[in-house]
């Protein structure tokens, strides 16, 4: 079977002065063609080498979405060896684990800006592994002067180890394997349309599977142009969408919040190049969709998918037919069902446990034959979300099931409040979560960022509300907060909300 980097070596012999990566902008531009991309590659390729890493190791890369993560990521599959990827502002203690985890043999830093180095010296000094440091600029030079011959790999040799809590308990490193990266990367591209005059551009943090899959395999499977953007800032994004041209942005959702409440000098006509914003990571309020799509153009596309999944399952089709709130349909060669407690499918329409089989389901969880074994159901990948899926196949995402509030005895979807949130003019940013309730077991609680200017107002939200949700769906406890917490990609996370805090502070 052929090596995932393949994709990038075909597009040096086919369309060899074709941009292929672009960072920065204006005079602090670095940018490469298929063909030096290529080069770029093998030159690391053999600094990997000489380091001693080959066919079958496995390599921590703790670096900030950059031009240094594309090459050395590249470099890494090119050899046969398996990347392992961690979030920069992790601290020593997570980095440890990772490295001692996944038995990592060479773990790669970053010396610039509010990044992880020195964590990740401390860690790479108590496990005993070596450590390489990098800063921007670093690999700059093309050393190599022929391409390198990319190592064959067998369908299940795992490209990338990507650590996730999935459902319950300690992380665990799904093995995703090159045929999965190669699966994504084929899906998308054709439903997206991608096409090599393409130019996706994202602020996301490659360490995450949807930046790495969902984006930067699909970009390169198409033959099209990436611009990577670090770090998200919301001004620094326009930018570069208008200065590159960008035809199609990716991102998570509190992402798109955040473009649009920032001051910006651009037009709507500055942005007419932009052809697609494609959303995922966590549900897409409406209403973001709606207000991003009037004001910067392009069809907000909206798909879902996990870790485990190589980041797809479903997506919306460009010009294609669309259900207001739905993530899309099964990507092709993709299936989907809905099944209920005791694991039988439920009819369409019945809300259960999303379960999804098909070439982008990860071959296992690393050395946890058990927790491999516990997220399967025959043939099925247990997602651990509840939703629908309707007559035409378009899926809908109702809530993590955990996050699922049962206040007296009836379900409470935190997502449908959420939405009815997002169309008040005042909210900027929602959550809704279950705090402990002596009487109801749980009660239902809004935690909500104003938009600038805006008056803390609980009866007003409670009133509006009211006028859209059946009685016991609607939050009697709200908490105002500046901004909600969030995770690495941008998404709020609700573990972080301190729910007995919440019951005891908010406004009733
Ligand atoms: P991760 O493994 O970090 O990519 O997280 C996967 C989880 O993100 C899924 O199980 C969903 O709960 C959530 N998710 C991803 N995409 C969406 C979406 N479009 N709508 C709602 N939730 C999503």
């Amino acid at each position: 079977m052929t090596n995932l980097v393949e994709n990038i070596w075909r597009h040096a012999d086919q369309t060899p002065e074709k941009s292929a990566l672009r960072e920065g902008t204006g005079d602090q531009e670095r940018s490469w063609n298929y063909d030096q991309l290529r080069l770029s590659i093998s030159s690391v390729m053999d600094q990997f080498t000489e380091r001693g890493i080959s066919r079958g190791d496995r390599v921590l890369l703790v670096l900030p979405t950059s031009a240094e993560f594309v090459l050395t990521y590249h470099a890494i599959l090119g050899l046969g060896a398996t990347v392992v990827t961690a979030n920069p502002l992790c601290a020593p203690r997570e980095l440890e684990y990772f490295i001692e985890d996944a038995g990592c043999s060479l773990a790669l830093g970053w010396r610039e800006g509010p990044f992880a180095t020195e964590a990740l010296d401390e860690a790479a000094a108590k496990t005993s592994t070596p450590g390489w440091n990098l800063q921007p600029g670093d690999l700059d030079e093309i050393t190599a002067e022929a391409p390198a011959t990319l190592a064959e790999v067998q369908p299940d040799d795992a490209a990338a180890l990507l650590y996730t809590s999935g459902t319950t308990g300690k992380p665990k490193g799904a093995v995703l394997t090159h045929e999965n990266f190669r699966a994504t990367g084929r899906l998308l591209s054709s439903t997206m349309d991608l096409l090599d005059e393409e130019h996706m551009g994202t602020p996301l943090p490659l360490f995450h599977v949807f930046g790495q899959a969902s984006v930067m395999s699909s970009v390169y499977t198409a033959g099209s142009s990436f611009s990577v953007i670090r770090p998200f800032d919301p001004q620094l994004t326009l930018k570069v969408a208008v200065e590159h041209k960008l035809t199609g942005l990716a991102g998570v959702p509190t992402m798109w919040n955040a473009m649009l409440y920032t001051e910006s000098p651009y037009t709507p006509e500055d942005f007419s190049h932009m052809r697609l914003a494609s959303s995922g990571g966590a549900a897409l309020p409406l209403e973001v969709a709606r207000a991003f799509q009037q004001r910067f153009g392009g069809e907000v596309l909206e798909g879902y998918g996990l870790t485990e999944t190589t980041g797809a399952a479903t997506f919306n089709v460009p010009g294609g037919e669309r259900r207001e709130g739905s993530v899309g349909r099964a990507l092709p060669e993709v299936d989907i069902a809905v099944i209920g407690p005791d694991g039988t499918e439920l009819p369409t329409g019945e809300v259960g446990e999303i379960v999804i089989d098909g070439p982008v389901v990860m071959k296992e969880y690393w050395n946890r034959p058990e927790a491999t074994a516990g997220s399967r159901h025959g043939r099925w990948f247990l997602t651990g979300d509840l939703g629908r899926i309707d007559e035409e196949g378009f899926v809908f995402i109702v809530d993590r099931k955990k996050d699922l509030i049962i206040r007296g005895g009836y379900n409470v979807y935190p997502r449908e409040v959420e939405e009815v949130l997002y169309t008040h003019p005042d909210v900027q940013e929602a959550a809704v979560a279950g705090v402990p309730d002596e009487r109801l077991g749980e009660e239902v609680a809004a935690v909500v960022a104003l938009r600038p200017g805006a008056q803390e107002d609980a009866a007003a939200l409670k009133a509006w509300l009211g006028k859209e949700l059946s009685a016991y769906k609607v939050p009697r406890i709200y908490r105002f907060v500046e901004a909600l917490p969030k995770g690495a990609t941008g998404k709020i996370l609700k573990r972080a909300i301190n729910r007995d805090d919440l019951a005891s502070h908010g406004i009733r």
